[in-house]
């Protein structure tokens, strides 16, 4: 630009006054059209920076569509411990593309009003839930990972009920750091299995699964329906959980 003004001087100088007026002349031309192409490019730069923030935006609200999916399976069994228990046995696994993180799990109760002892006062909670003892925030990683947590039933504990098909169920949740919950459902047994439990030499069908007396150690423990374990009319067999020895069928 200086370089520019310092020629067109030395070519208008030799004119005197006219020559001053056309420099000044040119000299605001010039300027006049310095500070537009300016402009342009800052306007240009603007646009494209627009654009840019718009896609960027357009392509972290596609990432946050990515939700957790949990896979939520439960049922009742009996553990042969050293005590008979029934466990409720919930078994998470992460199907999804992230991890999830789990706050809380729980299986619904009825609610019931509760008196204050010694007074004529009484409350009604507004939730009531079968939980595990210890609520920690369980980390669950994306692609297959499981856990599996269990808690221990009896027989008083009034679970909510729904019924379908003439087979009583009742429901619980698995809920997420961020709220998101994810419900399932599980078979209740009968008066009539709790009655067959309670017996010191319990021999029927539970939760679909046979009972089965290890020849290694004598345990007795639940297994699927042979004819269901039978492949390719080979002989099933089935693996003692507590000292792996393997019974054929
Ligand atoms: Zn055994």
């Amino acid at each position: 630009m200086d370089i520019l003004i310092t020629a067109l001087r030395d070519y208008f100088a030799p004119l005197g006054f006219w020559g001053i007026l056309l420099l000044t002349i040119c000299v605001l031309i010039l300027s006049v059209f310095v500070a537009f192409i300016g402009d342009y490019f800052k306007l240009k730069n603007a646009i494209t920076l627009a654009n840019h923030n718009a896609k960027l935006a357009k392509e972290l609200a596609t990432k946050e569509k990515v939700e957790v999916q949990l896979g939520v399976k439960a049922e009742l069994v009996l553990k042969h411990t050293d005590r008979k228990e029934v466990w409720l046995e919930i078994t998470i696994i992460n199907t999804g593309e992230i991890t999830a993180f789990i706050k809380r799990i729980a299986a619904l109760l009825e609610i019931d009003t509760h008196k204050i002892v010694g007074t004529d006062i009484s409350f009604t909670p507004d939730v009531s839930e079968l939980n595990p003892k210890k609520q920690t925030t369980i980390e669950l990683k994306p692609h297959g990972a499981e856990y599996v947590c269990n808690l221990v039933i009896k027989r008083n504990y009034r679970f909510q009920i729904h019924e379908k098909g003439g087979v009583n169920y009742s429901k619980g949740y698995v809920e997420l750091t961020t709220g998101k919950k994810f419900e399932f459902e599980f078979q209740l047994l009968s008066e009539k299995t709790w009655d067959a439990v309670a017996q010191p030499e319990f021999f029927g069908e539970f939760s679909g699964k046979l009972p089965h007396k290890c020849s290694g150690c004598g345990s007795v423990f639940f297994m699927r329906n042979p004819a269901l374990i039978a492949v390719d009319g080979k002989k099933p067999y089935v693996t003692c959980p507590h000292c792996k020895h393997v019974d054929a069928l």
